[in-house]
């Protein structure tokens, strides 16, 4: 992979940056640029036919300075090693920019989940659970889902820990199903935050959005959601969506409902018959009010970040945008809310389950929106101001905020 497309050197420069204008002591900047545990193992799984296939997995605890690790896990084809660390790395930031106290951690499985049936699925889920367990807990570090992962996946992983434990650990792994101890509202919360992120960025800066259209690049739980939500909260109007087969795109709207139906239902956007194909490249450039990146990194890059019309970029995918790019949308006027803020939801709701799962005691889903609703506005006005008062883009402005908050807890606990 070229370096400037490494998700986590990417990482690393972003946080180079923002070390550079705080004036880090070198090594506080030496502790927040590398993880401080990482662990590669081997699982060997029996698939249906009868053989055995060999899978490589991770588990990375990137900073513990504010509280126990937490991140989801990725099932894809293309993980490595460095997108975990740089997964895990963004996720310490996320924990401190919306002030909840965790750590950042990150796991990922170099897998084809499409091509695995159910029964190699729940094999997977358990032999990764056996081999990191070791490291895992509410005092230590807590899963959830990410790319290509779900509360059933959450469900056979809880329940082999628990096994593994002899106890009752429900707090162990978040965007679990509810009958299990998930909590109302963290299906959508993702995509909800980005969304009340959206709503505040448009009021700071006197953008109506009841008139206004929006792109959905990726169409999983976030971009599903974000359409949904968007339409519902925002009053944004889809005009186009795609996802890893298909674009679908109509200048007139699109109703999301039921483009999220069709979804649903044929497992694609190919085919969706109330609009044109669009390339994945072309919708990243349409003239919308807000583009929702939600699918995976660098996709807004030097090549392209030019041509983007967008009039804010919220991003619910992590590291959408790469580092040169940045730069590019901050001298064009594109607003950009970052993805370690604007993707911010679901950890923060995770955290709301953990909490639940302590209490043994569950909340009702107008308290989850509530709750989630005041972590969000009150992130977003903090790195806003940030912004202000640096006359920085909002990224930085985040970083600033969140590399702050991480190097006074790694103070106060004596590391540096
Ligand atoms: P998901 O598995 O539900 O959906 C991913 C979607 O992206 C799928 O529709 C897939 O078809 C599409 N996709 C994959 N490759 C693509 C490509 N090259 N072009 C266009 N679409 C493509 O995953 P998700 O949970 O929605 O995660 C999406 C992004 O949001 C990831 O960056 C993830 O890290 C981030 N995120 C997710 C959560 C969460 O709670 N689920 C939280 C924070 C951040």
């Amino acid at each position: 992979m070229q370096d400037s497309l490494n998700p986590f050197s990417i990482a690393q420069q972003q946080l180079d940056d923002a070390a550079q204008k705080l004036g880090l002591e070198p090594a506080m900047h030496e502790l927040l640029r590398w993880p401080m545990q990482e662990l590669t193992v081997l699982l060997p799984v029996k698939m249906d036919d009868g053989s055995t296939k060999v899978f490589h997995a991770f588990r990375v605890a990137y900073n513990t300075a504010r509280g126990p690790a937490k991140g989801g896990i990725r099932w894809h084809p293309d993980e490595t090693i460095d997108t975990v660390r740089a997964l895990a790395a963004w996720m310490t930031w996320k924990t401190a920019v919306v002030d909840i106290p965790l750590g950042g951690g990150k796991g990922g499985v170099i897998c084809n989940p499409k091509a695995l049936s159910e029964m190699e699925k729940e094999r997977l889920a358990r032999a990764y659970i056996r081999a990191i367990a070791r490291t895992l807990g509410v005092t230590q570090d807590v899963p959830a889902p990410d790319v290509y992962t779900t509360p059933q996946i959450m469900a056979w992983m809880m329940d082999e820990f628990e096994v593994i434990a002899g106890e009752k650990h429900p707090g162990v792994i978040t965007g679990k199903p509810l009958p299990l101890g998930g909590s109302p509202g963290r299906g959508d919360a993702t995509a909800r935050g980005g969304i009340y992120v959206t709503r505040e960025a448009a009021k700071a800066h006197g953008i109506d959005l009841q008139k206004g259209t929006m792109a959905v690049q990726g169409f999983g739980n976030a971009g599903q959601f974000g359409a949904l939500l968007g339409e519902e909260i925002l009053g944004l109007q889809l005009v186009a969506a795609s996802d890893s087969r298909a674009g679908v795109y109509n200048p007139n709207g699109m109703d999301a409902k039921d483009v999220v139906a069709y979804k649903i239902k044929t497992g694609t956007l190919e085919g969706y018959p109330e609009a044109d194909e669009i390339t994945n490249e072309e919708l990243l450039e349409l003239d919308v009010t807000v583009l929702f990146p939600a699918a995976l990194e660098n996709v807004i890059t030097k090549e392209n970040a030019d041509n983007l019309r967008c009039r804010m970029s919220c991003e619910l995918a992590n590291g959408p945008t790469t580092p040169d790019a940045d730069e590019i949308l901050y001298d064009k006027g594109i607003i950009v809310l970052p993805d370690f803020l604007a993707n911010a939801g679901g950890v923060t709701v995770s955290y709301f389950e953990q909490v639940q799962n302590t209490y043994n005691y569950y909340w009702g889903l107008e308290e989850v929106h509530r709750r989630l609703d005041e972590k969000m506005t009150k992130a977003f006005h903090g790195v806003h101001e940030m912004h202000q008062k640096e006359n920085v883009h909002m990224r930085l402005a985040a970083y600033l905020v969140s590399v702050t908050r991480v190097a006074e807890a790694c103070k106060l606990r004596g590391w540096v």
